[in-house]
This record gives C-alpha cells, sequence and structure tokens, in this order.
C-alpha cells in the first residue's frame, strides 16, 4: 500500500460523514472524505474543525504571549512579544472570518 494514499481514496465516498457524532446533533448526509481525530468526515466538515482548532490555538497563543509581556521588564523582550500578539491576533481576526464563512456557507448549503 503505497504510504501517500489519500484518506478521499480509501473511502471513496463511501463512508458517511460522522461529524454528528462530534457534535451531538442529526448526522450529516455527505460522504466522507477524509480522518480527522478518528472520525470521517466530509469536505466542509474537516475545514470547519481545522479552523476551530486553528482558532483555539491562536486564542491560547494571544493569551500566552501577553502573560509573557507581563512578566518582563526587558524592553526589547517586550518588543518582540508585543509584535508576535499581534500577528497571532491579526491571524486570529482572519481565522475568525473564515471560520464565520464557513457556518455560513453551511447553513446555505
Ligand atoms: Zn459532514
Amino acid at each position: 500500500m503505497p504510504a501517500d494514499e489519500e484518506a478521499g481514496s480509501r473511502f471513496g465516498g463511501e463512508a458517511p460523514c460522522e461529524a454528528g457524532k462530534l457534535l451531538g446533533v442529526e448526522e450529516c448526509a455527505r460522504p466522507g472524505r477524509a480522518t480527522y481525530t478518528g472520525l470521517v468526515l466530509c469536505k466542509e466538515h474537516l475545514r470547519r474543525f481545522e479552523l476551530e482548532d486553528r482558532r483555539e490555538a491562536l486564542r491560547s497563543l494571544v493569551v500566552l504571549l501577553e502573560a509573557a509581556m507581563e512578566g518582563t521588564e526587558d524592553r526589547d523582550l517586550r518588543r518582540s512579544l508585543l509584535l508576535r500578539r499581534r500577528d497571532a491576533a491579526a491571524r486570529l481576526r482572519i481565522t475568525e472570518a473564515l471560520y464565520r464563512q464557513e457556518i455560513h456557507a453551511e447553513g446555505h448549503g
């Protein structure tokens, strides 16, 4: 079996998306395309969960950088941390916007 075999070809669209199990809602009718944390997910739900994970990671990063800034008197270090915090906050805003788009698109899909 080739190591780079894609999940999509393995499932061939036959296994249904299992997002309902994770969300505790009704079953998703779309075919599964990939596995994520052990569940078969459709393309839309995979994207949504990836965005949620990224959003949480960026939120944690912003909090950590803020805590680090408060914990040091070193000006250069504070400036460096501030720039990284700004960058993380900007990426967080983009991720949140993409996530809202995704939810919106799903509502009409
Ligand atoms: Zn789905």
